[in-house]
């Protein structure tokens, strides 16, 4: 898997998920979620999930980060790393999974980062990796996905 992200961008991109996660409002999933955005200035964007009395009106972390960073001018995104409180990995929501398709290139590393990060080293080809923070890219996450470029084809009008 193609990584582009080095030793202190991921450990940057970490951290500033567990802070993220700290200002989550999760009352009634209870289930806090933080996320952090590595823009390709270097600037980190910090997203908590944020819950509502009406269900629907719930936005995740990861839509927080790039909600935030996007209003705010920030468009380029070189990674994205995400927390709970869950002992294992947890991915992206299909919802969010999209959005990051807007922003984001297929090949992006997201880290899934266990909640009691670092854990012991992981077993040789388990699919984790330090601390048992699991690698991924937005491609594997969303497979043949649909995305900006495919409203620039030619079609029927
Ligand atoms: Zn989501």
């Amino acid at each position: 898997m193609a990584s582009t992200l080095n030793a202190e961008e991921r450990t940057k991109l970490i951290e500033g998920a567990f802070e993220a996660k700290k200002y989550s409002y999760s009352p009634y999933s209870k289930f806090p979620v933080g996320a952090a955005l590595l823009a390709n200035d270097g600037s980190i964007i910090k997203g908590a999930n944020v819950e509502n009395a009406s269900y629907g009106g719930t936005i995740c972390a990861e839509r927080t980060a790039i909600v935030k960073a996007v209003s705010e001018g920030i468009r380029e995104f070189i990674g994205l790393a995400v927390v709970t409180n869950v002992s294992s990995a947890i991915s992206p929501c299909g919802i969010c999974r999209q959005v990051i398709r807007e922003f984001c290139p297929l090949d992006m590393p997201i880290l899934l980062v266990p909640g009691d990060y670092p854990q012991p080293p992981p077993a040789p080809d388990s699919g984790y990796g330090e601390g048992g923070v699991k690698e991924t890219t937005l491609g594997i996450l969303l497979p043949d996905s649909f995305g900006p470029e495919h409203l620039e084809l030619p079609r029927k009008s």
